[in-house]
């Protein structure tokens, strides 16, 4: 039974040195079957099992862990949250899964820092501010708070940004006030610890490395561990979505990239909102902790080293320093890769496979970490009633062959 975090069990704990918090999850041994296992234990195949667990009573769950949860691009990310997608079907399932991050710390009882501090995205040129402005109508179309503001309404946001001292001026931009960041590891550790509570299996350093698949139906996994069986399989592995969707015999039409990230030392607060480019191509927001958290476009090979080449890092830091020229002079801590797998559409796949009882969940891209809630929601019930939930069907693998693509490369926030 986990405990219920609280202000008065905080200082219930001070008083006894913090000496006999309990542990956040178990460490269980893999039972021989489950009803169901998810293969892959960042923000997305937690929150499929948390919410196969709290929604659809489905318990016997386990999720598979190659390394440590939210290690992959979970942990990696940049953590920015919007919902102002352009089409119908995407700005729909952003927006489910905003809502669901408006009460989500409250429903997992874990803290993920979800702050709505804006995000305005930059129009340097005519056509820039034509796109923000039909994407914008699109939004308030589907009831997603979205707005186009002119330059001196940046400046007032954001007064330390160069409006016109750039080669490519600011002519304005979007702006969604609802948006914002989340602390990417607690939203991995809420999910985790809230589905151990419901009693999910979560199974660390536990590869999947094979499937068993007989007469078209799946039975179970092979793993560094042996094999584990299971009526349904859901494969939630991002960059290695690829990987795993060969093991059951079929081509995803994904690629697998890396995708960078940089943090510079803590800054006293400058920047209380966040800051994307597509044009000048850099993006920006200030941690609670004070490092600048910036983002580039990924690297153009394909590759699955978490790490990435230096002429992103230079690009991406020239782009910043032009936005912001107080930041030339800030020193950069870290810089990292995530593998990132993006679909000709840019949009994720959602979806059941010519394999009975094998379910994947991919193709999030460089933009996944906030669909985070609305991904696991949408998913499990897809897994649960073996049909796509209906925010999920237009994200199916069958666009691939109809036709029915949703191109939303230019909301995407970084350049494919
Ligand atoms: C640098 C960077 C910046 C980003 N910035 C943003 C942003 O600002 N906003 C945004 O919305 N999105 C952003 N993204 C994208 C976002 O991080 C991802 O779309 C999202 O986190 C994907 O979550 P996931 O749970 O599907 O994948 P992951 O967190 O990668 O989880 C997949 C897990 O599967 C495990 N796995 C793989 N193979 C196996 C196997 N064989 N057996 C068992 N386990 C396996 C991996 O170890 C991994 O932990 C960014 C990504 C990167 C890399």
């Amino acid at each position: 039974m986990a405990n219920r975090y609280s202000g008065f069990g905080l200082f219930r704990h001070a008083l006894r040195y913090h000496e006999n918090w309990q542990r956040a999850w178990r460490n269980p041994t893999p039972k021989t079957h489950y009803d169901v296992i998810i293969i892959g234990g960042g923000g997305h195949g937690l929150a499929t099992a948390y919410y196969l667990a709290s929604q659809h009573g489905i318990t016997n769950i386990a999720v598979l862990e190659k390394g440590y949860l939210g290690g992959g691009n979970t942990g990696r990310n940049t953590t920015i949250v919007r919902s102002n997608y352009l089409w119908d079907e995407s700005g729909q399932l952003y927006e489910h899964a905003m809502k669901l991050w408006e009460g989500l710390s409250e429903e997992l009882n874990y803290n993920v820092m979800f702050s709505q501090r804006g995000v305005l995205n930059l129009g340097h040129t005519l056509q820039d501010m034509r796109n923000i402005e039909r994407r914008v109508q699109s939004n308030r179309l589907n009831g997603i708070d979205s707005h186009v503001v002119t330059p001196d309404e940046i400046k007032k946001i954001v007064p330390i940004i160069n409006i016109d001292n750039l080669r490519y001026p600011i002519m304005g931009s979007s702006w969604q006030p609802r948006a914002g960041v989340a602390r990417h590891d607690a939203v991995a550790w809420g999910y985790a610890r809230a589905a151990d509570a419901l009693g999910v299996d979560l199974l660390q350093e536990t590869a999947v490395t094979g499937m068993r698949i007989e007469g078209g139906t799946i039975r179970g996994v092979e793993t560094n561990r042996g094999f584990i069986g299971a009526d349904r399989v859901g494969c939630v592995v991002a960059g290695n979505s690829g990987v795993l969707a060969g093991m059951a015999g079929l081509r995803l039409p994904l690629e697998s990239h890396p995708l960078q990230a940089f943090v510079s030392e803590p800054l006293k607060p400058v920047l209380d909102t966040v800051v994307m480019s597509n044009h000048v191509h850099g993006y920006v927001n200030q941690s609670d902790k004070g490092d600048l958290v910036i983002g580039a476009g990924i690297d153009g090979y394909n590759g699955y080293g978490q790490r990435g080449s230096m002429p992103v890092i230079e690009h991406t830091a020239a782009a910043i320093c032009e936005m912001f020229p107080m930041f030339r002079r800030v020193r950069m801590n870290r810089q990292w890769g995530g593998i990132v797998d993006t679909c000709p559409d840019a949009c994720p796949i959602i979806s059941k496979t010519p394999v009975d009882g094998l379910y994947f969940n991919c193709g999030w891209g460089t933009g996944g970490f906030k669909a985070t809630p609305g991904s696991g929601h949408v998913f499990a019930s897809t897994i649960a009633n073996d049909s796509p939930h209906p925010l999920a069907a237009p994200f199916a693998l069958d666009r691939f062959y109809s036709g029915a693509l949703i191109d939303e490369h230019g909301a995407a926030g970084v350049a494919h």
